[in-house]
């Protein structure tokens, strides 16, 4: 059984990541969101209903489940008895924080693989805090989100 997991914030989940993820499914037996419980960036959703959201998000692909983590990201790995984590790396801005995360994991867990894989480039620019950024200014972002996530951050700004 070859399972990988797929770490982050996910405040929400977006089309950018949707695809790295749906493509990765494809490489192994098993990919699993996990997400960040402890974060410093004070997210809009709750832990959750970031879960719920990627639940909803990705459900027609069989072999994608999701979970929330603490701590290491390499501990929950081994933990979970996953062989790899994957990244999604956009622009070169990205590179400088993914390797140096990369090599203290590696330090962590030399066990662990870490896997980069770049979105389609309609993707490139996609972030979520754009996404939170156009819906607050009344933008349309149903291009670049699934539904229930539109819907739910159009019921966030409304309330
Ligand atoms: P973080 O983990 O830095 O808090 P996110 O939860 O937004 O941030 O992202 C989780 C992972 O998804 C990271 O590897 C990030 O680089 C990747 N990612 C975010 N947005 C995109 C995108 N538009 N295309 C591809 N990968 C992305």
């Amino acid at each position: 059984m070859r399972k990988i997991i797929y770490p982050g914030t996910f405040d929400p989940i977006h089309n950018g990541h949707i695809d790295i993820a749906t493509r990765a499914a494809k490489l192994f037996d098993t990919l699993e969101f996990v997400v960040a419980v402890n974060v410093e960036k004070n997210p809009l959703f709750s832990v959750d209903e970031r879960l719920e959201l990627i639940i909803e998000s990705t459900k027609h692909v069989k072999n994608i489940s999701v979970s929330k983590f603490t701590g290491l990201v390499v501990d929950y790995a081994k933990k979970s008895d996953s062989i790899a984590i994957i990244r999604g790396l956009r622009h070169v801005s990205d590179f400088e924080f993914e390797f140096q995360m990369a090599i203290m994991n590696f330090h962590l867990n030399p066990a662990i693989a870490s896997i980069f894989m770049m979105p389609d480039e309609k993707y490139i620019h996609l972030n979520s805090t754009v996404v939170k950024d156009v819906i607050k200014n009344g933008g349309n972002i149903s291009a670049f989100v699934p539904s229930v996530v539109n819907e739910a951050l159009l019921s966030k700004y409304s309330s």
